[in-house]
């Protein structure tokens, strides 16, 4: 069953309930993750965990438990939640302050929240490569932080929505930067190409484990800048994230990527992700 944490309270998700005066409420303070839990275990919780930590002090806020506590709760919200798969979302915001004040408060108590509950993880069959469509990239220039505040992902991603498309993929200065929830990938005469990590990307949990994967293996992986003509010429692409894992895009704008399929490098890179999840013989 769905299971929330909140402030060292264990509830049902539905009743569990923060003050308005909450900052990540009024002003958005706060970062987040989200990890997949894949028979009981949480796939790549180290590196989230480092993440989570970067994200903290990178907005100013004191992590309010060590590694091992960290370690303690998320364990048990696994085990209550009993979920497989499942997505486990850890959010901490600044804490309560009321007034209201774009000052930090001297002390606060940042809030903590985690829930646990089912993930619609496809099967591998049911995939259908993703329509994308190219968009100028209008998010502040920390991208790098895994903030809760996404309007401008959300503006985006409804955007492409609405238009007919699955997800938009993002544009700076002429090069990719990353989708508006995942990380981008292009395949160019059999080389796996990725934008470099910088401040205007998340740097993707699954983005480096699918570069891990690809290094250990026969396929050539750049990290390196794609231009917008890059992507539209390339012969493969895909997005990756937590939920997505490694998905293929068939199309992007009008131009048909390939035959429009999921191509050949994504089906062997995909048989290696599946392999490495937790749980799988
Ligand atoms: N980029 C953005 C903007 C995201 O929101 C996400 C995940 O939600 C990703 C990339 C992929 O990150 P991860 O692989 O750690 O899930």
């Amino acid at each position: 069953m769905a299971v929330a944490y909140l402030n060292g309270e264990w509830m049902a998700p539905e009743d569990a309930k923060v003050s308005v005066f909450d900052r990540g409420f009024m002003f958005g303070d706060g970062i987040y993750e989200v990890m997949a839990v894949y028979n009981g275990e949480v796939f790549t919780l180290d590196q989230h965990l480092v993440r989570l930590q970067r994200s903290l002090d990178a907005i100013r806020v004191k992590s309010p438990y060590d590694e091992a506590t960290w370690l303690s709760i998320i364990t048990e919200a696994v085990a209550r939640g009993n979920e497989n798969p499942a997505y486990l979302y850890l959010q901490v915001t600044r804490g309560v302050e009321s007034p209201r004040s774009h000052v930090y408060p001297a002390s606060v108590q940042p809030t903590v929240l985690m829930t646990v509950m089912a993930a619609p993880i496809l099967a591998r069959n049911e995939v259908v490569p993703y329509k994308v469509v190219t968009k100028q990239d209008i998010r502040w220039s920390r991208g790098d932080i895994k903030v809760v505040s996404l309007i401008a992902n959300g503006l985006l991603k409804n955007e492409a929505v609405d238009a007919g498309f699955d997800d938009a993929v993002l544009i700076r200065d002429g090069a990719v930067t990353e989708a508006t929830a995942a990380n981008v990938f292009i395949v160019k005469d059999g080389v796996v190409i990725t934008p470099p990590k910088s401040n205007y990307l998340l740097h993707g949990i699954t983005r480096a484990h699918v570069i891990n994967l690809l290094r250990a293996s026969e396929i050539t992986i750049e990290e390196r800048s794609i231009s917008e003509e890059e992507l539209l010429a390339a012969d493969e692409v895909w997005i990756t994230s937590t939920g997505h894992e490694v998905w293929p895009v068939g199309q992007v704008n009008d131009q048909v990527i390939g035959n429009g399929s999921a191509g050949v490098i994504w089906q062997a890179v995909d048989e290696l992700f599946q392999a490495s999840k937790p749980g799988v013989p």
